[in-house]
């Protein structure tokens, strides 16, 4: 975290150096992948809940590292959009009630054994 802060820091006096000599922010000469290519789609797959064995116990939301799970009435819904695929909630389910449905996944997931 410490050398991002410092990194971005870094880029942040080159840009304010250049903003004082009325220059082009294009000017900055940024270290790293570049030139930066265009992130590609990202696969919106998640795991699901199984709701006939779902206990309510929200313990899949609690380890979940971001907001992408949330209770309805009668299940936990996953928000593809933010799933991470971490797939903590399969892991910490106390009722194994998440799995990942997506066979693409699933047979990936089987070749990095
Ligand atoms: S951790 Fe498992 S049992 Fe608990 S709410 Fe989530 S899906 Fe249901």
């Amino acid at each position: 975290m410490k050398k991002a802060f410092i990194f971005g820091h870094s880029i942040e006096k080159k840009a304010d150096r250049i903003i004082a000599d009325n220059g082009n922010l294009e000017e900055i000469n940024v270290p790293g992948h570049y030139p930066y290519k265009e992130a590609s789609v990202r696969r919106q797959t998640s795991p699901l809940t199984e709701e006939v064995v779902c206990l309510g116990c929200e313990t899949c939301i609690k380890v979940y590292p971001v907001e992408a799970l949330h209770k309805s009435v009668d299940t936990i819904e996953t928000d593809k959009r933010k799933s991470t695929m971490c797939c903590a909630c399969v892991k910490y389910c106390p009722a194994n009630a998440r799995e990942v449905k997506d066979n693409e996944v699933l047979s990936f997931a089987k070749k990095t054994k």
